[in-house]
């Protein structure tokens, strides 16, 4: 792709109304717009990001055997009011009529509605566990959306929900997104803390709050540091193993504030330990038992006898998960954004000096832009006439991880190759495309 045909309106001034790095660098470098309070449009590069993050949520989902179906953003009143929340959940329901005068909402989430699709069709408890997920748009009237895409009112999040038998079995559906999770965020190259949490308006039993460390986070902290080096790389999805992974985080205090006490977490931390802090919450993992399967009457036959299926739900904030990767990664010292590599919108720019009426840097330009594509490398390269010093700056600013630029006396053997934040190196393009495929495949 040429820069000069892309659809990247880069703003010359960080903008004024942006209070948080994520939303001004996001409205700088023209990755959404505003459409009107809390509602944004996605622009080619933010919905580039976007897209990488929602497939990796899918592969750890897909990976420990949750199903993808894909509901409406459109629900009936019916079902809600079956379970009790129509009433409960207030004005930040969008409620709408259609033109039969039916009471229709737009969805802020997804239990009713997917519990009256499991009722419908499952009938054994030979069939369970069921795990269901979407990735889906949302609407929720927040009373303050601010921070850009961090707190809008209509947002990207998947969402699934688990069906059990038992508690037993429930918890280790729990406990299977807890570990996918973990393997989400890493991926992403963020390290996100487990947190037990308050349940909420959702209401349940057990539930975990996944936070990033961020100072412009929205959520306040407190946790024993040590919960930093818990490792869940050999967990496997097999009961026991998921059942020491969670019990190794929970031996480290880790709330938020609505779960905080000051007299247990002076207890339970060694003085060294404590960190108080702020924080994203980017995921969300309840399990609530039969809090909708007995008013939606959602059972199964149990040898004859009828059981309420217990669930559990499971969200993570696709959209703001965006922002929340620009505030954990975004280097205040250089005033820096570098893409994790999982999820950079391109993998390496191409600077070429462009001289009038001297096409050759451009066409060098061009050929290695193949040479990189073959290799499944993601590549912009800058085609315009601006002076390679104000392109460099450009690219930084986007947060794309390498440059290479194209200079005076090009040499093949020789290429200027830049990572940002280091210094460059002179290399072949060969050496170039095993560099950037080994970060690739981190
Ligand atoms: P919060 O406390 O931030 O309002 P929540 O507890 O209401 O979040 P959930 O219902 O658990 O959120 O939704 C799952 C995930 O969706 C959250 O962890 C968060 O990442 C994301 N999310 C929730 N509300 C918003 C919003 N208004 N804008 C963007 N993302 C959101
Ligand atoms: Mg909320």
């Amino acid at each position: 792709m040429y820069f000069s045909k892309s659809f990247i309106p880069i703003l010359k001034n960080n903008p004024t109304e942006a209070k948080i790095k994520s939303h001004q660098l996001m409205l700088r470098t023209g990755m959404i717009k505003q459409s009107s309070a809390g509602i944004y449009s996605w622009l080619p590069l933010g919905f580039r990001i976007m897209k990488k993050i929602e497939q990796i949520v899918r592969e750890e989902q897909n990976r420990v055997g949750v199903q993808e179906i894909l509901m409406p953003t459109i629900q009936s009143s019916d079902i809600w009011k079956e379970s009790g929340r129509y009433d409960d959940y207030g004005e930040e329901m969008l409620r709408i009529k259609d033109r039969q005068n039916r009471e229709m909402l737009y969805g802020p989430t997804n239990e009713e509605l997917v519990t009256e699709i499991f009722r419908s069709s499952i009938k054994s408890y030979k069939s369970l566990p069921q795990l269901l997920y979407h990735i889906q748009w949302k609407f929720r009237d927040e009373l303050r959306p601010r921070f850009g895409i961090m707190r809008c009112r209509e947002f990207y999040m998947k969402d699934a929900y688990s069906f059990d038998i038992s508690d037993e079995e429930a918890l280790h559906s729990y406990n299977k997104f807890f570990l996918s999770y973990l393997n989400t965020f890493k991926r992403m190259d963020l390290s996100a803390i487990p947190m037990a949490a308050d349940t909420g308006p959702i209401g349940g039993n057990l539930s975990h709050e996944f936070i990033i460390l961020a100072d412009t986070g929205e959520s306040k902290i407190f946790t024993d540091k040590r919960i930093f080096e818990v490792d869940s790389s050999k967990t496997t999805i097999e009961k026991n193993s998921l059942n020491k992974l969670r019990e190794n985080f929970e031996k480290y205090y880790s709330v938020t504030d609505e779960k905080f006490n000051q007299i247990e977490f002076e207890k339970n931390v060694p003085e060294k330990y404590r960190l108080q802090t702020k924080g994203i919450e980017v995921g969300h993992i309840f399990y609530f038992g039969d809090k909708y399967s007995k008013p939606m009457n959602a059972s199964v036959d149990y040898n004859g006898k009828k059981e309420f299926v217990k669930m559990g739900s499971y969200g993570v904030g696709v959209s703001r998960l965006v922002g929340a990767i620009i505030e954990a990664k975004y280097d205040e010292k250089n005033e820096t954004m570098k893409w994790p590599m999982s999820v950079t919108p391109y993998d390496c720019s191409i600077l070429p000096i462009v001289n009038k009426n001297d096409n050759s840097n451009l066409e060098i330009a061009t050929n290695i832009y193949n040479s990189l594509k073959k290799n499944n490398i993601d590549v912009l390269i800058d085609d315009t006439d601006e002076n390679i010093s104000s392109k460099i700056k450009k690219f930084k600013l986007l947060g794309i991880p390498f440059q290479i630029i194209i200079g005076k006396n090009f040499n093949e053997q020789k290429i200027e190759f830049t990572e940002i934040n280091h210094d460059p190196i002179f290399i072949s393009i060969d050496e170039i495309i095993k560099k950037i495929k080994s970060k690739k495949s981190h």
